[in-house]
């Protein structure tokens, strides 16, 4: 499946935020967003002041990055909120961070969402009790998803037990670090969502 391979924290640098990315890395001073939180390249620092649809593409782009998510399946998720009734960029956001993957970083059992997503896709995860190697499921209120027990003492576990308790857990999941067992017990509302996108920006990048 195709994904973006370019560096990541160019990437951060170009959004001008951290999208975390690169699991520790992110919350340590080799950051490079901590000394230069600016776009890379040699205008990076003097760029002149965007105009509102390069705002618009930019927050599009940095939801995208965010969660590695392709234009075509961004734009595939945005035409499914749109249909949904309620706000589309709330509707938007709560499907973004339903994804399997993402309900995988969130409960701590992965560093970033990429390790997040590759979990997934080697068949480390259950969703209620069958093995699921789709990151882009969507998970429902009810759904149990674990980590199978024959990969629980591979280190990437190991290390995410022993870390566990070190990053908020999202009201709308109950996580059990030692059997890496995580209950969905609703969907996600905006106001749980801390995800830093300012969403109406997409909906008007969209609705052109
Ligand atoms: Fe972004 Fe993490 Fe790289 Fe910092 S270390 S620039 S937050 S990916």
């Amino acid at each position: 499946m195709a994904r973006y391979t370019g560096a990541d924290c160019k990437r951060c640098r170009r959004e001008k935020v951290k999208l975390y990315l690169k699991g520790s890395k992110c919350d340590s001073p080799k950051c490079p967003m901590e000394s230069r939180p600016f776009p890379p390249g040699q205008h990076g620092r003097n760029r002149s002041k965007e105009s509102e649809y390069s705002l618009q593409k930019r927050e599009k782009q940095k939801a995208a990055r965010i969660y590695g998510v392709l234009e075509r399946q961004f734009r595939n998720y945005y035409e499914e909120a749109s249909r949904r009734t309620g706000k589309t960029g709330e509707n938007l956001l709560e499907m973004l961070e339903r994804r399997l993957d993402n309900v995988v970083y969130r409960a701590g059992f992965a560093k970033s969402r990429d390790m997040a997503r590759q979990v997934v896709r080697h068949g480390h995860i259950l969703v209620n009790g069958k093995k699921l190697n789709i990151p882009s499921y969507q998970v429902s209120p009810t759904d149990i998803i674990e980590v199978r027990p024959e990969s629980r003492e591979l280190t990437p576990f190991v290390v995410a037990r022993a870390e566990s308790g070190e990053k908020p857990i999202p009201a709308w999941l109950d996580v059990a670090p030692h059997t890496m067992r995580i209950l969905v017990t609703a969907t996600p509302l905006r106001s749980q969502i801390d995800t830093a996108v300012q969403e109406q920006l997409i909906v008007e990048l969209y609705s052109k």
